[in-house]
């Protein structure tokens, strides 16, 4: 069987296990920091404290708590407030997959992961559950923007 490929070459996946266990690295290797994907973001503008701080920080903040890390504030409210538009992969020079690297710290911060040590006490998850989600409103209107011209915008939102 042929194993897929990735646009830069390297093979795909086979398994999500397989995904959560090799992927943080290699994403993590492969992103220069630049900031593009923060900058696609249709929720950037609406989360004054992800506009206002270095692009290239906010994307080191994500990678830092998908290793397992203490992250940064700008990027837990950028992943807080992900609609997974995948605007962020487009943007990427460099074919990273930053939708994914969303997708799994999410997963992580949430505690969904299921990678941990299972003797370990639990860890209280590290993102409010989405029915408390203060960005909620902000969610709303980023798909609002994906779907409305220029105009029903200006007038709606
Ligand atoms: S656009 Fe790509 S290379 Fe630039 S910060 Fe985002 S993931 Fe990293």
């Amino acid at each position: 069987m042929t194993r897929r490929r990735r646009p830069d070459g390297s093979p795909r996946a086979d398994s999500l296990a397989a995904l959560i266990r090799d992927e943080p690295a290699r994403l993590a290797a492969a992103c220069t920091a630049c900031g593009a994907c923060v900058h696609a973001c249709p929720m950037t503008p609406g989360l004054p404290s992800v506009a206002e701080a270095d692009a290239g920080s906010v994307v080191r903040g994500v990678l830092d708590l998908l290793a397992g890390g203490a992250g940064s504030p700008e990027a837990l409210a950028w992943l807080g407030a992900c609609t997974r538009s995948g605007l962020c992969s487009q943007a990427c020079p460099e074919q990273v997959d930053m939708a994914t690297i969303m997708r799994l710290t999410g997963m992580r911060l949430r505690g969904a992961l299921g990678d941990g040590d299972p003797a370990a006490p639990p860890t209280p998850p590290r993102l409010p559950p989405r029915r408390h989600d203060p960005n909620w409103s902000a969610r709303v209107k980023a798909f609002a923007r994906l779907t409305m011209t220029e105009e029903e915008q200006a007038r709606w939102l």
